[in-house]
């Protein structure tokens, strides 16, 4: 067993696992519980900061108290009364003034503890109830003869098993008591913000400054972080490739330019030009092409790939779901009949001997365009020769999940474009995606028309089957969708299965059909198919058809219990109706249940039909983890540095990051984490 004061001199001290070394307080047990957590080495140790702290830096008295401030005051016990289960006990403070402590659960054990003339130590929050002060289930000591108040600060850490914060506290303090002699400055600097986070060794002047010094420290912590990633993210960048052969646009290109059956917006156009800056000048860096629903941002993506055919190269179309992979699919080949057969449709639902059949066409020298579903990126397939990559709605796939169909291009050599209707700021999409060209499609096709949105409580139903018989009459179709998003796919399954039975009985004249996640594609397609033929009135469904699905006489989106989703996707799903010539409408039916709060979240959308505006909305109130997804959030899992309060300073960081020598990078590599080999981030 190596003591922490020889480790001090090892370089990678904090990367160190736990166990090595003797701290007090933590033994085997408690080792093996805080592993599980995710807490093995001395720096994610020294990295498990407070949740709160109770700062009790002075013995207040009742006069000093403000609603809702926590004090630490002393008092003497002058009246105890239950009713019930509630206990109040009357405290007269060393100034002779009362106040009360209420305790919803008093035992006998309470009672022979803070009885009648006993002396407390009472630490809680102050509150203001029919004219009295009262703290409510406050801390209490007891106070002996001997005992005299001392000025500290106590931590209270996130629980983790049977390890307390006292524990805690006395690991802490070892630690500390070894570490004073590590001599590296900037070692030093950092431990010693961490020091302030855990409140060790505080002096009388620092236990009476300590929210500042501690929202100083934060403030560093935070500082180190984003330098660290943002560092982090410069390595990665020298990790990619960025140049490789130019890809002309040729004669396919053109033929399916000159099939569009309109003409293209400005913002189209000028992506185009980016799109052909990069083809031309053998720039690989990706392109993430951000533009609200209906902006027209597949057909830039068919256009890409038609660049790889041109050269007589291979090009892949991924899509979160087979619906729309097969949409995809259908639509290219509509647009270039010249060219089906080197159009090939790759899913998990095609049949083994099919799948075979592309396997090897894909690895023979033709070119071909693949449009399919996560089964691109699986093992068994191989290009000959991958040199375009189109991810449609890439905020659906995973960072792993994108980097294994790069890696299908020999030498990761492709380029890539990325759609995606969820616009997040600028410097949230650096630090997200890493280093990418970033394009913006404001502007939608001419004739697009604003959703028309209005929010309903549920107990209103009539209303809503009024709006559909209302749609139906006037020869267009309805939408009506219930994500039901935490439970499983059977679950989900289920809860569609349900309102189906409910509108087939409140609406038993009209043509209703239902699809979800378990309904075997071909027949979701059929049903699909019928749907846009007019030949259904009201499709049921999750949310299987939040992206792309596409009708032009669709005129109504019903979307229940709205309030589980994020706005972003609610505009992305009302954006499936009012594509056609016929007024867009969507009713949002919310638990009459819902918070004010939640309600007002809703009424941003019926106010805005501005996709940017919206997922900003959403970032602001919810933060990024919502907005992107939960499977981007793992990686910018920031514990100090918040991306969205702290945005401005990020250009700032970058600056910084370009001057961080080595040492600085190990160091900060020891506390926050090494890089890993994976050009994503
Ligand atoms: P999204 O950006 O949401 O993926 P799509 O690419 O699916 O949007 O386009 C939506 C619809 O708009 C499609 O039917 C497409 O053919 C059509 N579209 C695309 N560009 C234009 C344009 N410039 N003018 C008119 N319609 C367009
Ligand atoms: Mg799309």
């Amino acid at each position: 067993m190596e003591t922490t004061t020889s480790l001090l001199n090892r370089p990678s001290l904090l990367s160190v696992e736990l166990r090595q070394v003797k701290l007090p307080g933590l033994g085997a047990k408690s080792l093996e519980v805080l592993s599980d957590s995710g807490v093995k080495t001395l720096a994610e140790f020294l990295m498990f900061t407070p949740l709160r702290y109770r700062i009790k830096s002075k013995l207040s008295i009742v006069t000093d108290f403000e609603e809702g401030s926590s004090y630490c005051v002393e008092g003497l016990v002058v009246g105890v009364n239950s009713r019930g289960k509630v206990t109040k006990i009357k405290v007269k403070d060393n100034s002779g003034h009362l106040f009360f402590l209420t305790f919803f659960h008093f035992t006998s054990w309470h009672h022979g503890r803070y009885g009648l003339g006993r002396r407390l130590q009472i630490w809680g929050e102050a509150s203001y109830y029919q004219g009295l002060w009262e703290m409510r289930q406050p801390e209490i000591e007891i106070i002996t003869s001997e005992s005299q108040f001392e000025p500290r600060v106590e931590c209270v850490y996130p629980k983790i098993g049977k390890i307390t914060s006292k524990m805690l506290l006395k690991a802490f303090q070892g630690f500390w008591r070894q570490y004073q002699s590590s001599s590296s400055a900037s070692l030093l600097q950092i431990l010693d913000s961490l020091r302030i986070m855990h409140a060790i060794g505080l002096s009388a002047q620092e236990v009476m400054s300590f929210e500042k010094l501690q929202a100083q420290a934060q403030k560093k912590l935070s500082h180190l972080e984003a330098l660290h990633y943002f560092s982090y993210l410069h390595q990665k960048e020298a990790l990619l490739h960025y140049q490789g052969e130019p890809l002309a646009s040729g004669p396919i290109y053109q033929t399916l330019l000159d099939s569009l059956p309109f003409t293209l917006t400005q913002g189209q156009r000028e992506v185009l030009k980016e799109l052909d800056e990069s083809f031309c000048s053998g720039s690989l860096k990706p392109h993430l092409i951000q533009g609200d629903v209906g902006s027209g941002k597949t057909i830039l993506g068919f256009l890409a790939l038609c660049r790889a055919l041109d050269n007589q190269q291979q090009g892949a179309l991924m899509a979160p779901t087979e619906l729309l992979a097969r949409q995809h699919y259908d639509n290219f080949k509509k647009l270039l009949p010249s060219h089906c057969q080197k159009i090939l449709y790759l899913s998990g639902s095609v049949s083994t001997k099919e799948k075979k059949n592309l396997y090897s066409l894909l690895s023979s020298n033709q070119p071909f365009v693949v449009i399919g579903t996560h089964a691109l990126f699986q093992d068994e397939v191989k290009f000959h020769s991958l040199r375009v990559i189109v991810v449609d709605e890439q905020q659906r796939f995973g960072v792993k999940q994108r980097a294994q169909l790069l890696s299908k291009a020999s030498r990761n050599l492709a380029y890539q474009i990325t759609l995606s209707a969820t616009p997040i700021p600028r410097t949230l999409a650096m630090a997200t995606y890493g280093p990418i060209s970033l394009s913006l499609l404001k502007e939608k096709p001419a004739g697009r028309q604003e959703i028309k949105t209005y929010t309903i409580a549920s107990d209103q139903q009539q209303i809503v089957y009024k709006s559909i018989r209302n749609c139906v009459r006037g020869n267009q179709q309805c939408y009506w969708v219930c994500p039901l998003i935490t439970e499983s796919e059977y679950i989900q399954a289920q809860n569609v299965e349900q309102a189906y039975a409910r509108l087939c009985e409140q609406l038993s004249e009209l043509r209703i059909e239902v699809i979800h996640g378990q309904v075997p594609i071909a027949n979701r397609e059929k049903i699909l198919e019928s749907f846009r033929r007019g030949e259904v009135d009201v499709l049921v469904s999750t949310l299987v058809i939040e992206v792309g699905v596409d009708s032009p006489t669709a005129s109504l989106i019903v979307i229940e219990s709205p309030e589980r989703l994020g706005l972003s996707q609610l505009h992305q799903l009302r954006g499936r109706v009012g594509r056609g010539r016929h007024q867009g409408y969507c009713l949002l039916v919310y638990d009459s249940q819902l918070t004010s709060q939640a309600l007002e979240r809703l009424k941003a959308l019926c106010e805005s039909q501005d996709g940017f505006y919206l997922s900003d909305v959403d970032l602001k109130l919810r933060g990024p983890g919502e907005v992107l997804g939960t499977r981007q959030t793992g990686q910018i899992q920031f514990k100090f540095f918040n991306i969205v309060e702290d945005e401005d300073s990020i250009p700032n960081i970058l600056e910084q990051c370009r001057d961080l020598d080595q040492n600085s990078k190990s160091l900060l590599n020891e506390f926050f984490g090494e890089a890993d080999e994976n050009p994503y981030v």
